[in-house]
């Protein structure tokens, strides 16, 4: 359906994105296909310690999932920060990723959390890493025709700890003014020996930041490696100035964010 009509479609999911779009003349559809009647896609399944979360899954159904938050607090966190209860009871992670915002609050999440999505399309199904999603702003990498089916979350190796962090200028009901998200993993003794960083809200779209995961690797994620880790973060943005925050301030804030989500995913890491 959404190859075969010219003109413009969109997929439907929470539309806490495409109505406001719509209602502002920003987008005009055509055809609109609502996904959130297809069962398929209504369900977090876990299967190995590995997660599927259905593109129409709403942020409140992640919340209440004793297991996904148990597993990926970040990640959940980051859901929960949308919006309020009301969006939160339509607001889906596929919809936060496909509308492509550099400052969507669940994509850093995600993408630290080495998430992928499943996709179906016309030519059948493929999966690409969360943070190969967004090309730039409201801009995807989906194909005509294609969807997000699901997100899927990795297995954890124990001793595993995810974050997210944002800042906003008042306490809810926000646009990130910067996000990061950090995803971790310590050896037995307590060693870094995996990571991943991302920052939104600095760059035209969501970023994976490996120079700041390389300074957190192979330490306890002592203060001298979240010195590095903030100098790394900082280092990687190319935001710009916009009524919410300059260059500067979203520089500096992006390495204040990074160390404390790496501090809170450390502190979840070791079971706090
Ligand atoms: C009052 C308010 C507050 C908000 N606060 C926040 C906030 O704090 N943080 C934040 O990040 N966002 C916020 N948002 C934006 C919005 O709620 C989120 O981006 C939300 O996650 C979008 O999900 P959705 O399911 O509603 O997407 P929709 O509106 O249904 O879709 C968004 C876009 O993605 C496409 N799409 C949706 N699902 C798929 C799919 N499965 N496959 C392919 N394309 C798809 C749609 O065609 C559309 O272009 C807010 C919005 C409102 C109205």
């Amino acid at each position: 359906m959404l190859t075969g009509k010219a003109g413009v479609a969109r997929v439907l999911a929470g539309g806490t994105d495409l109505l406001v779009q719509m209602r502002t003349e920003r987008v005009s559809p055509d055809l609109i296909v609502d996904l959130k009647r297809i069962p398929s896609l209504r369900t977090i399944t876990a299967k190995a310690g590995a997660f599927r979360i259905g593109a129409a899954v709403a942020g409140a159904e992640l919340g209440e999932h004793k297991a996904l938050r148990k597993t990926w607090p970040g990640v959940v966190e980051a859901a929960n920060l949308i919006g309020s209860h009301q969006i939160q009871s339509r607001a889906t992670l596929a919809g936060n990723l496909c509308n492509a915002s550099p400052a969507a609050d669940s994509v850093p999440a995600l993408v630290a959390a080495g998430a992928s999505v499943s996709i179906a399309g016309p030519r059948g199904k493929r999966i690409v890493a969360a943070e190969k999603i967004a090309t730039g702003p409201g801009k995807t990498s989906l194909r005509k025709g294609e969807i997000v089916e699901a997100i899927l979350l990795p297995k954890r190796p124990p001793r595993s700890g995810d974050a997210y962090l944002r800042f906003i200028p008042r306490s809810e009901m926000d646009i990130a003014v910067v996000g990061a998200g950090v995803s971790l993993t310590l050896d037995a003794k307590g060693v870094c020996t995996a990571a991943r960083v991302a920052l939104g809200a600095v760059a035209e779209r969501v970023i994976l930041v490996p120079e700041a995961a390389k300074a957190l690797i192979g330490s306890t994620v002592d203060d001298e490696a979240l010195k590095r880790l903030v100098a790394a973060a900082s280092a990687a943005c190319r935001p710009i100035d916009d009524k919410r925050g300059t260059k500067e301030f979203r520089i500096r804030i992006a390495g204040v964010l990074a160390r404390r989500a790496a501090e809170t995913a450390l502190k979840r890491a070791r079971g706090k």
